[in-house]
């Protein structure tokens, strides 16, 4: 199939570079040229408008609201040609509302729309292993399905579009929580002689540990020890993104959510000290770390 990607970041390359591998043909378009080059066997658009002119289904994962905004809209964006008959998946973790107003946008030009926001990082996007949360109209969600399907271990179609947005603002919501109150666990270990392998391998064997320690617990014991754990697959401004968003759909809801609420503040302290680009994880380890103010 002739898919594009518009937005080649940390995730819509991994999940070009599998693409190509199951076999597509890829172009891509991204707005900074220089991620272009890395990503070898895809054909190379010179707008977003081009790369849409020439795919059958095209692909984005970017940033927020504002990126989509830049990507889908003006003269040069994905919309702006005769794109009537094709699909547009967005994948971008952003509020319901973006996906409600990015799909009327794009059925108003004639095309199909599904939104897909995913769990899982940068090695599972490689490997075809995200959690897919799709919320699109049926006909729409069974045309995306053989695509999604070749980037996900596990695809749930949970409703309309904005559905699957408000299902991976709650599912994060526990992990950015977790974050924080594993690195307050962490703080109260502090007397102990215990070396951080051991502790994180203690804590993923115990109901005081997430599933994501299974994953993220050896590069914490890394950190722990002052080591660097490599690149960050999710960042801490990442997070902070994602946490302003579930606090503005709570408001729209009329929900409380205190726990998000202090949890934003810890990600902002970490962020104004430095953090922001560095994995999420690194939270807990920070606040491990942290002298008393
Ligand atoms: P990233 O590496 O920072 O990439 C962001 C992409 O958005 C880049 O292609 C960037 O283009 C583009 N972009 C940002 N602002 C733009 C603008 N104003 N106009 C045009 N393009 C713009 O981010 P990522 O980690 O891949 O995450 C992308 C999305 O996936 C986010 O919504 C994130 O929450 C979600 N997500 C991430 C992960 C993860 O583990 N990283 C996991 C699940 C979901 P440039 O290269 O030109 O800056």
């Amino acid at each position: 199939m002739l898919i594009g990607i518009a937005g080649l970041g940390r995730m819509g390359a991994a999940i070009g570079a599998r693409l190509i591998e199951a076999g597509h043909k890829l172009t891509v378009w991204n707005r900074s040229a220089a991620k272009v080059k890395a990503l070898a066997g895809a054909a190379v658009a010179v707008s977003a408008k081009e790369l849409a002119g020439g795919v059958e289904a095209v692909i984005t994962i970017l940033t927020d609201a504002a990126a989509i905004d830049e990507v889908y809209g003006g003269p040069q964006g994905l919309l702006a040609g005769d794109v009537k008959g094709k699909l547009f998946i967005d994948m971008s973790t952003v509020r319901p509302a973006t996906e409600i107003a990015l799909a009327a946008k794009v059925r108003a030009k004639g095309a199909a729309f599904a939104e897909c926001p995913v769990g899982g990082t940068v090695g599972p996007a490689r490997q075809g292993r995200l959690l897919g949360l799709l919320g699109a109209e049926p006909a729409d969600a069974a045309r995306a399905r053989p695509i999604l399907e070749q980037l996900c271990r596990r695809l749930e179609h949970v409703g309309p579009v904005g559905a699957g947005a408000t299902m991976k603002l709650a599912i994060n919501l526990p992990l950015m929580v977790y974050w924080q109150a594993l690195g307050e666990a962490l703080a109260l270990c502090r007397p102990l002689d215990i070396d951080p392998v051991r502790l994180m391998d203690l804590f993923a064997d115990t109901s005081g540990g997430a599933n994501v320690l299974k994953v993220r617990g050896p590069a914490i014991a890394t950190m722990l020890k002052g080591g660097d754990p490599g690149p960050a697959g999710f960042n801490i401004d990442g997070g902070l993104k994602d946490i302003r968003a579930m606090l503005a759909e709570g408001k729209v809801l009329g929900v409380e959510l205190p726990l998000t609420e202090r949890t934003l503040a810890c990600f902002e302290e970490a962020s104004r000290q430095g953090l922001g680009a560095k994995e999420n994880s690194s939270l807990s380890v920070y606040w491990a770390n942290r002298k008393s103010g």
